[in-house]
């Protein structure tokens, strides 16, 4: 049995992991949890999972952004573990599949839907510009709160703010730091991939798109998907802070701005 540990009408939203080694958000309300992303090891996620008082045998559903390794390592394993169904769409099943294992066909769940249903959880998939099959970020709706993961992209467009209009936390991310990834030792073509159109969002776009996402009713922004070698907690956070205050917004007053990180999970935040 599910242990009720959500008042009725609450949004839970943990980040677990955040960062290009591994990716997993937990997202629960009522009597239903969803895992986006399972980038880690079966285990290494299941002990997240208790360490914020959840169990990986009650988790409803899988759901994958993209089939880099980042975000699919753990999610073969814990489907056979605990049935879980997987949500990808076509494309991303196609590119996943041969990388984890096999799954049973009724958990092999392909939506073609943007919107579709978990239990009492509307969930919309945001196609995101990415190097990736069909990479996608997710915003999950209960009731009138919403959260999302918005990781994994290369520039944010307007059809994303658009998409994330008045959720509530959003999962944003702010990879790099351009002169720290210009000036690492990162092979040229690595450098390019990653700074282009469908890489990853530096620390200057993720204040941009902070900025755009606070204007359009955004509450929360927590920032993640940190590059190891070419960013830093701090910098992250005070690139973002300036971009917010130069637009005249005001973090602790008009909004919130928080962290997700790389090894530790940053909390549960409810969504009341
Ligand atoms: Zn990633
Ligand atoms: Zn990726």
């Amino acid at each position: 049995m599910y242990i009720l540990r959500f008042d009725f009408m609450s949004l839970a939203f943990s980040p677990l992991f955040s960062g290009s080694s591994g990716n997993a958000v937990f997202v629960g309300a009522k009597d239903v949890g969803v895992l986006i992303d399972t980038g880690l090891s079966g285990s290494v996620v299941e002990s997240a999972l208790s360490c914020i008082g959840e169990e990986a045998r009650n988790i409803k559903a899988i759901l994958i952004t993209h089939e880099h390794i980042d975000h699919i390592k753990g999610a073969g394993i814990l489907s056979r573990k605990y049935d879980i169904p997987i949500f990808a769409n076509q494309a991303t099943w196609d590119a996943m599949r041969p990388k984890i294992g096999e799954i049973k066909e009724k958990n092999i769940c392909v939506y073609t839907d943007t919107d579709f249903y978990i239990e009492d959880l509307c969930i919309e998939a945001i196609r995101t510009p990415h190097d990736a099959a069909m990479s996608v970020g997710y915003r999950v709706c209960y009731k009138n709160k919403s959260v999302a993961v918005m990781t994994d992209l290369g520039h944010c467009t307007k059809k994303i703010i658009s998409h994330l209009q008045n959720t509530d936390i959003v999962l944003l991310e702010s990879n790099h730091d351009i002169g720290m990834l210009n000036s690492s030792r990162y092979p040229r073509a690595l450098k390019k991939r990653i700074l282009g159109d469908n890489g990853h969002l530096s620390n200057d776009a993720a204040g941009c798109a902070a900025v755009e996402l606070i204007k359009n009713g955004v509450k929360g922004i927590l920032l993640g998907h940190l590059s190891e070698e070419n960013n830093h907690e701090e910098l992250a956070y005070n690139v973002v802070y300036q971009k917010l205050t130069a637009a005249n917004i005001k973090v602790g007053r008009d909004m919130a701005l928080g962290m997700a990180f790389r090894k530790k999970t940053a909390g549960i935040f409810h969504v009341k």
